[in-house]
């Protein structure tokens, strides 16, 4: 029963961020949406709404975006990325299936090519309970057109844009994108910086998963690169280990919690050392983070 209530709560409290992926009146007017954009490296820009980071590539061959926020966001983005060069990017990638980057898909989904990897197709068309609720399908035109299953790469505007799947992390179908020539990478949601992360466990994402990603992205990236996480500001290599050990110490805690045959109820009473207080003042609190991890590690 007490479980019961806890996840009652927790929907409770997570609910208006998931009404606000199809629902625009839990934002302000459209009028109050902005675009930031942020010279990245080269020809390559981040650009920031309401929802995802927004990456960019432009230049003679038009314009590649990765990820396309909130539908609120979509005419504040079409102007920004005009003044870039071109209104309707060429390509889109879509990092995963959550609205906050996916839903512009619906705008721009007419004229762009939506990549993706083949699981975001597949969760767009049916889309899973996302904070207890059921979001709908997708209209065939905002639907990836191109989908992969390991890597693939679009050449445009002299630079690869090379993207990869990890598995099972954020969701089941994240890409993580590099602009290999500018040393640039989009991280998607496997990465929001220096804050707990949000991992949808009904999508196929794991904590484990997601450590194991980071782990292998911090061995090979170049120590220079710049990186555009799901979430916050520009980071780099240093902010990724910040983040990764945040992870790896917190799911520690809990496991061990766990062999000591710690109820989940003790150790959010517990909760995590004061160290991590400012992680958990983000989207994800730390009581919600240890309910992640607890799901994560139960499951077989
Ligand atoms: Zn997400």
């Amino acid at each position: 029963m007490r479980k019961l209530i806890t996840s009652i709560i927790l929907s409770g409290v997570l609910c208006l961020s998931a009404l606000a992926h199809n629902d625009d009146s839990h934002f302000e007017n459209k009028q109050d949406v902005t675009v930031k954009v942020t010279k990245v490296s080269g020809n390559v820009y981040m650009l920031q709404g309401r929802g995802g980071n927004i990456g960019a590539i432009v230049g003679p061959d038009g314009i590649l975006i990765i990820d396309d926020d909130y539908k609120v966001v979509s005419e504040k983005l079409r102007d920004a990325l005009k003044e870039l060069g071109s209104a309707s990017p060429k390509f889109i990638v879509n990092t995963h299936w959550h609205g906050d980057h996916t839903e512009g898909n619906e705008f721009f989904g007419k004229q762009s090519i939506i990549v993706a990897h083949t699981n975001v197709r597949k969760r767009l068309m049916d889309p899973p309970v996302i904070f207890g609720q059921k979001t709908a399908p997708y209209v065939s035109f905002a639907l990836p057109m191109l989908t992969y299953t390991e890597s693939m790469s679009v050449h445009i505007n002299g630079e690869e844009v090379k993207t990869v799947h990890y598995p099972n992390g954020h969701t089941d179908g994240d890409s993580v994108v590099f602009f290999v020539k500018a040393n640039v990478v989009h991280l998607g949601d496997d990465f929001f910086v220096g804050r707990f992360p949000f991992v949808d466990l009904d999508s196929g994402g794991s904590v484990q998963g997601l450590i194991r990603n980071i782990d292998s992205l911090i061995k090979t990236l170049p120590a220079d690169a710049k990186l555009i996480p799901g979430h916050g500001p520009l980071a780099t290599i240093t902010d990724l280990k910040a983040y990764h050990q945040i992870l790896v110490e917190t799911s520690a805690i809990v496991q061990d919690a766990m062999k000591a045959g710690k109820s989940l109820e003790e150790i959010k009473k517990t909760g995590l050392p004061e160290k991590y207080k400012d992680a958990g003042s983000g989207f994800i609190k730390t009581d919600v983070w240890i309910d992640t991890i607890h799901r994560s590690y139960s499951k077989k």
